[in-house]
């Protein structure tokens, strides 16, 4: 059109194959990071990062975010690695688990030169509540009072949200346990009981003791039900699950909470997706499996839904289909839509190679 042009988002692109040392991935970080860097002397940095679940092996590789704690440094910064406590089972639902298992995962103060801090606080109850929209969405605190916020997220499927990228680590991640269960109000499964095998096994892995059985019956309660969805993973027949629907309106409530994470960050926040390892389920889960395509690279960026949509047109491209929607049945992108509507960032990018 005349007179009129598109602005185009930059999403910065290394790609995984590194025939040479010069083009090793750790080398890449500090250039990368230079396209993206929002750092000023002084400034506390919150690193955000998934460390995984213990027992899962898909998770960001330490040395990268070594390199992006080394970069801060040298720009003045004061770094800290971190994460927040999740609502279920396993071994990062306080503090103090968390700490262990991601020292086991090769995060640790002597790993990373740099503090690892749980944001939400020992029990997931440190936070500072934002206003959006009507809604009053609870933001982990640590995360709320750093200066700047760089999230490094590992780009892989996702149960209920079809992907987890940057969105999701901002509007899950940052989030205290009062946040994660807003999100979760709206992620409550359906149950198929004709592909219950009867085997008791979720009578004792879900965390808030709604699954009950009744003659013979396996039964949830959706007055106790959290909406977390360990069931969806756990129960090997496939009885529990999510529709489109409650997969969409999770999302949008994953978007909202992206954007209240984000709100007090002004410019000041930079978003790395690293598409290497791309399992069909989150670092949440204690066994990652085998890869669903090969390793594509990092893309940096300081727009949170240009670089997942980047992200999500890559694997596409290079699997030759939607990948992601295949094995969850869930449309992903409602997430990126949603977080452009709500003013996030833009879906229109222009990748460069670095
Ligand atoms: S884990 Fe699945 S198959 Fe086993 S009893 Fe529960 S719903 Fe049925
Ligand atoms: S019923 Fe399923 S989704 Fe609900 S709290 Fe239990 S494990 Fe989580």
């Amino acid at each position: 059109m005349d007179g009129e042009y598109e602005i185009m988002v930059a999403v910065y692109f290394k790609s995984a194959s590194t025939p040479f040392a010069k083009d090793a991935l750790h080398v890449a970080i500090k250039k990368l990071m230079e396209k993206i860097n929002v750092i000023e002397k002084g400034d506390i940095v919150a690193v955000k990062l998934h460390m995984g679940e213990l027992g899962n092996i898909g998770y960001i590789r330490p040395i990268f975010v070594r390199r992006v704690v080394e970069f801060i440094r040298e720009q003045g910064g004061k770094p800290f690695i971190t994460d927040t406590t999740t609502l279920y089972g396993g071994h990062r639902g306080n503090a103090i688990d968390y700490l262990m298992a991601a020292a086991i995962n090769g995060f640790s103060i002597a790993s990373m030169n740099c503090p690892v801090i749980i944001a939400d606080g020992l029990l997931g109850k440190d936070e500072k509540i934002v206003e959006l929209n009507g809604n009053k969405i609870a933001i982990a605190k640590a995360i709320m009072e750093a200066d700047c916020l760089i999230t490094l997220s590992h780009f892989k499927g996702h149960g209920m949200a079809g992907f987890g990228g940057a969105i999701k680590n901002l509007g899950m991640g940052c989030c205290s346990k009062a946040g994660k269960i807003w999100q979760h109000e709206v992620s409550k499964p359906l149950y198929d009981e004709n592909k219950c095998i009867l085997c008791r096994k979720c009578l004792t892995f879900c965390p808030a003791g709604a699954i009950y059985e009744e003659d013979g019956h396996i039964r949830i309660d959706y007055t106790k039900c959290a909406g977390c969805g360990a069931c969806t993973v756990l129960c090997e027949q496939g009885c529990f699950y999510l529709t489109n629907e409650i997969a969409s309106e999770f999302q949008r409530r994953v978007a909202m909470a992206a954007k209240a994470a984000l709100k007090k960050f002004g410019g000041k926040v930079a978003f790395m997706n690293f598409l290497l390892d791309i399992t069909p389920r989150c670092d949440c889960c204690s066994f990652a499996d085998k890869p669903v395509i090969d390793d594509i690279g990092i893309l940096a960026s300081n727009d949170a839904v240009a670089i997942d949509k980047a992200s999500y047109d890559l694997v596409c491209r290079v699997a030759g289909r939607d990948i992601f929607n295949e094995i969850h049945g869930i449309d992903g992108t409602v997430q990126i839509e949603e977080g452009e509507k709500l003013g996030i960032g833009s879906r229109k990018y222009e990748m460069m190679e670095i």
